[in-house]
């Protein structure tokens, strides 16, 4: 009998599934608008040519390949937290933030379940949004949380549920602590307003609540980093302890290099030492050290004023790329087809992706039928659709809603 006989199959990921199916499918108009990833207007991947330059600039340095320190290379940390916490912060002025490179965003969010769980001291019980990013919920598990959920999404108006939330988090036992997306929420593209995010911070403030944002697509979203960061710095501003979680996966196109931060924001910089040393205690055992070139890329992008300006025109590029599928493709479900049903949150809703408000039904006659490929909660990546495919797709959403 072999060791693993017992060893029962999981179930595949739901997400990589999708792109399994799409792959085997050889039909010219395919569609795949699973992937979190970006694709230009050809439908291709895309290396912005901001990190082509630095790749260049690193290259040329010919540096070596040495350990970084555990918490990761000093200059990238520190860039990383100005871009987030924003020059005038003022945790970050007092050198009172503790930050540590992690394995992209999900390491960053890893890093930090751990790190509640283990130095939080009051709640072991993490408040995530209904629906929230998949990974969210066993990756708190494993860190040791108690997940829960509060309300976000209305499927009536397909937009935010926010009397529920205030509601939950209003309800949720004091000391909770709450997972926020701080801005382009996964997967359903509804974010707070400005004012809502203000009455989010006071419920917070208010049921001593600790607010740990995940901050995916700063810059994707609206094409400026400083409006993406609004949340993060609000919460700041009001002094709010926060803990947070980067990923450079999206606004710099580095997927598959795995470069992000954790920070905690503490109140002074003897307090920041001290977390700064209980982080490397959680990252040393588990992969001793984070790696160099995704680290190297956005620290030089970050560092070098040029690099840094193209940078930012390239991350609009993508946004406003994505903003204008939203309008072409509002445009032709409800002017050009008349399709059935309300369609201006397509328009409104921010981000990678768009909540269609599709059944798990019309999602399944559109991958038969139409060769088009989604999650069966009818989340779309906005980023799949271009010149050439939107008006095939829009097309097939009209006959599948029919
Ligand atoms: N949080 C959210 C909300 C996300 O959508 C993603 C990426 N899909 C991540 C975190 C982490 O991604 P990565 O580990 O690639 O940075």
């Amino acid at each position: 009998l072999s060791t693993w006989s017992a060893v029962p199959a999981g179930p595949p990921d739901p997400i990589l599934g999708i792109t399994e199916a799409f792959k085997a499918d050889k039909d010219p108009r395919r569609i795949n608008l699973g992937v979190g990833a970006y694709r230009d207007e050809h439908g291709k991947p895309y290396v912005l040519n901001a990190v082509k330059k630095a790749e260049e600039k690193i290259a040329a340095a010919k540096l070596d390949k040495e350990y970084l320190p555990i918490t990761g290379l000093p200059g990238f940390t520190s860039n990383a937290a100005k871009l987030a916490y924003g020059a005038d912060s003022v945790p970050r002025n007092q050198n009172a933030i503790a930050v540590t490179q992690s394995i992209s965003g999900t390491g960053a969010l890893r890093i930090g379940g751990t790190f509640l769980a283990r130095h939080y001291p009051h709640s072991k019980t993490i408040y995530v949004p209904t629906p929230t990013w998949g990974n969210h919920i066993p990756l708190f598990k494993d860190s040791g949380l108690e997940v829960k959920y509060y309300r976000y999404f209305d499927k009536k108006t397909v937009g935010l549920d926010f009397e529920g939330l205030k509601e939950d988090l209003q309800n949720a036992p004091e000391g909770s602590i709450v997972l926020l997306h701080a801005c382009a929420h996964n997967p359903t593209g509804v974010d707070p307003t400005q004012s809502q995010w203000k009455d989010i911070s006071d419920i917070i403030a208010e049921k001593k609540l600790f607010p740990f944002f995940d901050m995916a697509y700063q810059g994707f979203a609206s094409g400026s980093t400083d409006r993406d960061a609004f949340a993060v710095r609000y919460f700041v501003s009001q002094g709010h302890q926060i803990a947070l979680s980067q990923s450079f996966a999206k606004n710099m196109g580095l997927y598959g290099e795995r470069v992000g931060a954790f920070s905690l924001t503490t109140a002074s910089e003897e307090e920041r030492k001290r977390v700064d040393s209980q982080l490397k205690i959680i990252v040393r055992p588990m992969y001793s050290n984070p790696p160099l070139h995704g680290a190297h890329i956005a620290n030089t992008i970050l560092s070098d004023p040029e690099l840094y300006q193209e940078w930012e025109g390239e991350v609009k590029g993508m946004a406003d790329r994505i903003i204008n599928m939203r309008e072409r493709l509002y445009q032709l479900l409800s002017n050009d087809f008349r399709t059935p049903g309300e369609w201006s949150h397509v328009k409104s809703q921010i981000g990678m992706f768009s909540f269609t408000g599709l059944n798990k039904e019309q999602c399944k006659v559109l991958a038969e039928k139409a060769h088009v490929y989604m999650t069966m909660d009818g989340r779309i990546s906005m980023a799949g659709l271009n010149g050439r495919n939107i008006e095939y797709f829009a097309k097939s959403v009209d006959a599948a809603v029919r």
